[in-house]
């Protein structure tokens, strides 16, 4: 099945709409999508009315930031009561401090002589609680800076270089929590780019296990064929669900478009298949 369970919109950091994301996911043969906004899940009902118009079943999603071991990893939440109060205050508080980052990624950024970052990073804000390192990157491409995020990302907004501010997610535990308190299951999201040791990388699955998550993104635009495989055999090693998803944020801006990956190896148990009971369904 097509399923794509990981994507963003204007209410995170991606550039389409919920509505426009729907048309997209169908045009391009999506079966089973989700809408996995950061920390935040204010397009959801949107999102879930789109795509059941155009006769699209519809798992709802979130992806929480998490710090484990110092390093920022993202959990995926999927298939969950969008109107929880655990979640939503959860996910309120992990949006948070974002605007004080932001505020701190601007300050940093000045001292290198580039001003005005924060102003022109809220430019592209959709969400005025989602100000996201992305938007950031588009500003300093658009302003000439940079010739692309990928280039910003490199220069400016990752660990040690002059626009980054090292920040406080929410706890793994809270993050399984909230999602499979409101009924849904946790993945964990593209694992390949954390960089962890291989003792770092099993105790952040032991950890996620014991607190009852589920699922492991396996095939995701954010892997190479051969860190899929591998995160295949993770999979089977922990019996872990598998999870599948683009990551989309926008025309031109992602490689993997919504719909567009490779199928889940054959070997694995897809996570939809334990969320039917949560998938809405078109009438
Ligand atoms: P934040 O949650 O504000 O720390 O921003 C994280 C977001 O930045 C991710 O979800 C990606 O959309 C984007 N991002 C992170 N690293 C890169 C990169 N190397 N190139 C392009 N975008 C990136
Ligand atoms: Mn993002
Ligand atoms: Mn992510
Ligand atoms: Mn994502």
């Amino acid at each position: 099945m097509n399923a794509d369970l990981h994507c963003h919109s204007t209410v995170s950091d991606g550039t389409l709409s919920p509505e426009d994301l729907a048309a997209r996911a169908k045009a391009n043969g999506v079966e089973l999508w989700a809408l996995t906004d950061h920390d935040e899940i204010g397009g959801q009902q949107r999102a879930r009315a789109a795509a059941l118009a155009l006769g699209l079943p519809y798992l709802t999603g979130a992806e929480i930031s998490v710090t484990f071991a110092g390093v920022t990893v993202h959990i995926v939440g999927l298939g969950f009561d969008a109107d929880d109060a655990a979640l939503r205050q959860g996910l309120a508080a992990t949006r948070g401090g974002r605007r004080e980052r932001a505020l701190e990624m601007a300050a940093s950024l000045a001292k290198v002589g580039i001003r005005g970052s924060f102003e022109g990073a809220l430019q592209y804000v959709g969400n005025p609680e989602l100000i996201s390192r992305t938007h950031f990157a588009r500003h300093l491409v658009e302003t000439g800076v940079c010739s692309d995020t990928s280039e910003v990302f490199r220069k400016y907004l990752t660990e040690g270089k002059p626009g980054y501010v090292p920040h406080r997610w929410a706890r793994l535990g809270d993050a399984v929590n909230w999602i499979t308190g409101a009924g849904g299951i946790a993945v964990v999201a593209h694992p390949a780019r954390y960089r962890f040791t291989a003792n770092e990388e099993h105790a952040l699955f032991t950890e996620f296990m014991a607190h009852g998550g589920r699922g492991v993104e396996v095939v995701t635009g954010s892997h190479s064929s051969l860190e899929a495989t591998r995160y295949a055999e993770v999979a089977l090693e922990y019996g872990l669900l598998a999870s599948r998803g683009s990551d989309f944020h926008g025309p031109g801006e992602s490689h993997m478009d919504l719909g567009g990956l490779p199928a889940l190896p054959g070997t694995l148990t897809p996570v939809w298949t334990e969320l039917q009971h949560r998938v809405a369904r078109p009438q």
